[in-house]
């Protein structure tokens, strides 16, 4: 029977996993010696739910450019940036893409092929208003 394993967020997959089921077998060796009933990694799938960026303010102080005040937020786990004019609410339906998403350029790719080819451009352009140091 397949049994399931949920992966904390920030570890990888496998790593996790096979530590995991190698502390579940030294435990049943132990327990039950040559009777045991070890564990093996199977497939390591992803989960197909969509997440969110979580967004926090990265400046102190309300930017205003042109009569315009915003906020520049980032988000936690993909590190985008983006800004938030005015009163608006922070935004939380933007879908999070770490892995297609190119920092330097603060840009979401829309599939895995079109983030590969940017990412053998050697010039990235960072938008002006990000802020320094990033
Ligand atoms: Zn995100
Ligand atoms: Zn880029």
């Amino acid at each position: 029977m397949d049994e399931t394993l949920d992966v904390p967020e920030g570890k990888d997959p496998k790593q996790y996993a096979e530590q995991q089921i190698k502390r579940f077998n030294d435990i049943e060796k132990e327990r039950y010696g040559t009777k045991g009933n070890p564990r093996e990694l199977v497939s390591i799938g992803e989960k197909t739910g969509v997440i969110f960026c979580v967004f926090k303010k990265v400046n102190n102080v309300t930017i205003i450019r042109n009569n315009n005040p915003y906020d520049i937020l980032i988000c936690s786990n993909c590190k985008i940036f983006i800004r938030r004019f005015g009163l608006n609410p922070t935004p939380t339906q933007i879908k999070c893409y770490p892995e297609l998403t190119c920092n330097e350029c603060n840009k979401v790719f829309k599939s895995q092929k079109r983030y590969d080819n940017h990412t053998k451009i050697k010039y990235h352009i960072t938008p002006e208003w990000m802020p320094d140091g990033v």
